[in-house]
C-alpha cells in the first residue's frame, strides 16, 4: 500500500494522552511494521532526493526516521537534542509549547555554512519544534531545504509556524 494508507491503518490514536483531551497519535506501529517502515523512508526522500547533503532528526521518535533516511540516500545523519544532551558547544533555540517552553540544540559544528539540510520529526502538530529545529540550522548558515513528517495534524497549523517552507507530509489527519 501507499504510505498514506499505511500510516492510517497502523496510526494508533490515544485518548487523554498526555493530557485529558488530547488525542495522541502513536506513530511507533508504523515503525514497527517492516513494509511500512520501508515505505514511508522511502517516501520521506522521494520528494527531497538529490537535494540535501544532511538529514536532520529531531529527538526522538526524529531519530528513527533520520538514520534509516541518511542510510538510504547516503548522507550524514545529525541530532538535533533536547536541551543538555550535547557535549560540546552548540546552537540554542527556546520555542513555546502548549504549556511553558522547551529548547532544543545542536552542535554548533554538525554543518557548515551551505550544507543543505532536511529536517525530520514523526508529527507536525503546532510547528514549533521543526520552526526552532530550522531555526538552529540556520543560525549555523545552513540552508534547510525542506521539512518531512509522516504525519500533519492539520487542525493545528503548523504550517502557519514555518512559512516559506517546503513542507512534506506523507499523511494528514
Ligand atoms: P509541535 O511542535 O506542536 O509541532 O509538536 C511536534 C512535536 O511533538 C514532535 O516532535 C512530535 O513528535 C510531538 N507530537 C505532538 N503531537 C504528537 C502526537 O499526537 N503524536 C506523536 N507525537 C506528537
Amino acid at each position: 500500500g501507499s504510505a498514506r494508507d499505511l500510516v492510517e491503518k497502523l496510526c494508533a490514536p490515544v485518548p487523554d494522552f498526555p493530557l485529558p483531551g488530547i488525542i495522541f497519535r502513536d506513530l511507533t506501529p508504523v515503525f514497527a511494521d517492516a513494509a511500512a517502515f520501508r515505505t514511508v523512508i522511502d517516501a520521506l526522500i522521494e520528494p527531497f532526493q538529490g537535494t540535501f547533503d544532511v538529514v536532520a532528526g529531531i529527538e526522538a521518535r526524529g531519530f528513527l526516521l533520520a538514520a534509516a533516511v541518511g542510510y538510504a540516500a547516503g548522507t550524514g545523519v545529525v541530532t538535533v537534542r533536547k536541551a543538555g544532551k550535547l557535549p560540546r558547544a552548540v546552537h540554542s533555540e527556546a520555542y513555546d509549547l502548549e504549556y511553558g517552553q522547551a529548547t532544543l540544540e545542536i552542535h554548533r559544528d554538525a554543518v557548515t555554512p551551505g550544507t543543505r539540510v532536511l529536517l525530520l520529526d514523526d508529527v507536525l502538530a503546532t510547528g514549533g519544534t521543526l520552526a526552532a529545529a530550522a531555526r538552529l540550522f540556520e543560525r549555523g548558515d545552513a540552508e534547510v531545504v525542506g521539512c518531512g513528517v509522516v504525519l500533519e495534524l492539520e487542525a493545528l497549523a503548523g504550517r502557519g509556524l514555518l512559512p516559506g517552507r517546503r513542507v512534506h507530509a506523507l499523511s494528514t489527519l
